[in-house]
């Protein structure tokens, strides 16, 4: 939607501001009874609502702080005069400002925001308490609203459990929550995909996620009672869209989300074409989202006999080798765990240690739980995909199949880049870490062979290509170090890993009509600038009609699509 400036604008800080300065001469300092001095600090001859409101602002170490962007500060969430504000902005908004379309609001705190720490917040309870205690008070508003016929349609808000509001509430809700406009997001993103969110096996990864689930789903004495969400991390930013694989996963766990009451399902993030090896994902989990029950084993075989009609058993033996090799990859690529275990920043850091979990080693390991593909056997999975792949290329007849094969090959191609990448950085802080300078350099080496530094020897250099401008990036940043020496150019390119994928899809989630990050703080700012997510998304598109509700079931468009090679 547009959102050009318009004369329904709610009132903003410049408003706001200017209401207040008609009555008053504007001194530089003013200070009043029992409250914090009022301070026009840029000299602007104006008060923005931080200047005017310090106390609404959340303390941080023993400050008050407008950082309200970004990974930034939460507002203070115990003071009555800042929530009434925001709810107050937010309802106008929805009224007649640039949410007058809207009907679903993603309402939440700043992703991975830090919280007030007064003693009125500290107060409220878990951070959990302290949302819901908003999100009531902005219920309250809208239905004032409603009743006042100011406000003449429905309004959804869809909170969420993400990292520290993964609690369910430990306070029971008021007696009069509206659950009929309300649902909550149950995001698990610092889960294991080796194994199922429900395997007992996963101790040391999915365990306190499963039990904080239950908290907000199944457990008898839970505090909550309404709709929950799931949002997946299928393609989670560190994937880059690499070839990663969750057949066995979507078959555990959907069935098992939908039996504990889950009802809905959104994942991030999803490119919009030449998807690969990425469709056997899509398939089946439109599948399985339109029925719980079924048969995924079937769905597969299906599958793979339409799909690559001349190859079917070979390309499907290429699948599950495929599996095998990213079944760990948000170990090893992004994060994982209550305690956030991140190979990357433990690889910069010489006396992290780099595998601790049993989840993820570099020699073949074996545990009783908590087993997952070490380093090693994700190179041999990789290779003997490959060797399938290859296989299926040669004995593939049929012109359509082939063409599949290629989109496939290539997404493979850009995985097998980056755990050859990954391998030969692993070793390289293995052997640097034992002092063997000369081995290291050695086998950095090869980091910079498959980084695209040095020429390649062979295609998958193209795959790490894609994203052009980070790969010149680097090499600029390669260039300001002649000397390739050891720790300090691996750090750089650590710090490079983010740009060597694929740039980020445009397409957020694959059954939802949500636009993520319409954040509290902008609400409570006044929606100033009709802002973006980090996706180019815009926040205050979120959604048309109630009819675009996510629900169990998304469109099976796998069949009449065709490769654009
Ligand atoms: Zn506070
Ligand atoms: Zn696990």
């Amino acid at each position: 939607m547009s959102c050009e400036r318009s004369s329904l604008r709610p009132p903003t800080i410049r408003t706001i501001i200017r209401d207040s300065r008609a009555t008053r001469s504007c001194p530089k300092i003013r200070t009043r009874p029992g409250r914090e001095p009022v301070t026009d600090s840029n000299g602007d001859g104006k008060l923005s609502y931080f200047e005017a409101h310090p106390e609404w602002y959340g303390l941080r170490k023993g400050k008050r702080s407008a950082k309200i962007d970004g990974a930034g500060d939460n507002y203070c969430t115990s003071n009555p005069d800042a929530t009434r504000e925001l709810a107050k902005n937010l309802v106008q908004s929805l009224i007649d400002g640039p949410w007058r379309h809207v009907d679903i609001v993603n309402f939440w705190m700043l992703d991975n925001g830090k919280w007030c720490e007064c003693p009125q917040c500290a107060a409220q309870g878990i951070y959990t308490d302290r949302l819901f205690d908003v999100c009531y008070t902005v219920q309250k508003a809208i239905q004032q609203a409603q009743r006042e016929k100011r406000l003449h349609r429905e309004v959804l808000l869809a909170s969420l459990a993400y990292h520290e509001t993964l609690p369910p509430p430990a306070r029971r809700l008021p007696a009069d929550f509206d659950y009929g406009h309300f649902s909550v997001t149950f995001f698990p993103i610092e889960r294991c995909y080796v194994h199922a969110l429900a395997d007992p096996k996963c101790t040391e990864i999915n365990r306190f996620l499963r039990e904080h689930y239950e908290g907000w789903t199944t457990r008898p004495e839970r505090n909550y009672r309404g709709s929950l969400f799931i949002g997946e991390y299928y393609n989670v930013s560190s994937f880059k869209c690499l070839p990663v694989l969750f057949p066995s996963i979507m078959a555990a766990d959907i069935p098992w989300y939908y039996r504990t009451g889950t009802r809905h399902l959104n994942y991030m993030h999803t490119p919009t074409h030449l998807w690969g090896t990425w469709t056997l994902n899509q398939y089946l989990l439109a599948r399985l989202l339109w029925d719980s029950a079924t048969d995924s084993q079937a769905v597969l075989q299906e599958y793979f006999r339409r799909y690559y009609p001349t190859t079917a058993e070979r390309t499907a033996q290429f699948y599950r080798y495929l599996e095998q090799a990213t079944a760990n990859f948000k170990t090893l690529k992004h994060y994982a765990g209550e305690d956030i275990y991140c190979l990357r920043r433990r690889l910069a850091v010489d006396s992290h240690e780099i595998f601790p979990l049993k989840h993820l080693r570099y020699d073949a390991y074996r545990p009783e739980t908590d087993d997952g593909p070490d380093v090693v056997e994700i190179v041999e999975a990789m290779r003997l995909a490959r060797q399938d792949l290859d296989a299926a290329l040669l004995e593939c007849h049929d012109e359509t199949e082939a063409a599949r094969l290629l989109e496939d090959e290539r997404r493979f191609a850009y995985g097998e880049a980056m755990v050859s990448f990954y391998y030969h950085l692993v070793r390289t802080a293995l052997l640097h870490r034992r002092q063997e300078a000369a081995l290291a350099r050695r086998e950095f080496l090869r980091v910079e062979e498959w980084g695209g530094k040095t020429p390649p020897s062979h295609g998958p250099r193209r795959a790490l290509e894609e994203p052009s401008r980070g790969r010149c990036q680097r090499d600029r940043r390669l260039r300001r170090h002649p000397g390739h020496n050891g720790l300090q150019l691996l750090q750089e390119e650590i710090r490079g890993l983010a740009r060597l994928g694929q740039p980020k899809p445009t397409i957020l989630t694959q059954t939802a009509c949500f636009a993520p990050y319409p954040l509290l703080q902008q609400v409570l700012e006044g929606f100033l600038a009709g802002g973006t997510n980090n996706n180019g998304v815009r926040w205050i598109s979120v959604a048309s009609g109630r009819s675009t509700l996510p629900r169990f079931g998304c469109v099976d468009d796998m069949r009449c699509r065709r490769p654009r090679w």
